[in-house]
């Protein structure tokens, strides 16, 4: 993938780059049961920030655009359309990305500074999720699970969240609206 916007001086000494990922296989790590879904030590600075659509696909515009409102609905972070410099991109794998992304129904990688988030792309797998035979609402869940980790949040141990791993069938629930209220009360660096 090319960064060329990070060409012009940010070393890669002060930047950090981390990544999230969704197996669809895998074993689960072995943690307790959360009421609140947990979040790592990444957040953008204020509970806010602006999406791009970048799939020329229509259907997954509209998987994303459709999980980008079911957040917003929540009132816990506000995702803000804008064409030019936007801090997330949503998107979907070429043909090379889904076969580099193996077992991975979405994928969330990022570029932070000091914990705080400055550039997130969330990529769906759209040949995996047609393989696995996702319904829209499945995809829907999927984008939306990507969209909680542009936020921040982590994996959730527990299946009735919509951070769940290998989370398919589960929307956006309490918990999950609970971790990111608490994700932004809670300085960037500090996690749960
Ligand atoms: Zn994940």
């Amino acid at each position: 993938m090319t960064r060329s916007f990070w060409s012009r001086g940010i070393t890669l000494a002060v930047v950090t780059v981390g990544l999230f990922v969704t197996p669809v296989g895998g074993s689960a790590v072995a943690v307790a049961a959360a009421g609140t879904t947990p979040f790592g030590p990444e957040r953008f600075a204020h509970n806010h920030a602006t999406y791009v659509i970048t799939t020329k696909s229509a259907y997954y515009r509209q998987v994303w655009q459709s999980a980008i409102n079911a957040w917003n609905k929540t009132g816990a972070f506000h995702f803000k359309l804008s064409t030019t410099n936007a801090q997330i991109t949503l998107k979907t794998a070429s043909k090379t990305q889904a076969a580099a992304l193996g077992e991975d129904v979405g994928l969330t990688d990022y570029w932070s500074k000091n914990d705080l988030l400055l550039d997130v792309t969330a990529t769906l797998n759209p040949p995996l999720l047609k393989s696995y035979a996702y319904s829209r609402a499945d995809d829907v869940h999927v984008a939306e699970h990507e969209l909680g980790h542009t936020m921040g949040l982590a994996h959730n141990p527990a299946k009735e969240s919509v951070m769940y791993y290998r989370n398919r069938s589960v929307g956006i629930k309490q918990v999950d609206v609970n971790g990111v209220k608490l994700r932004y009360q809670t300085p960037a660096g500090q996690s749960s």
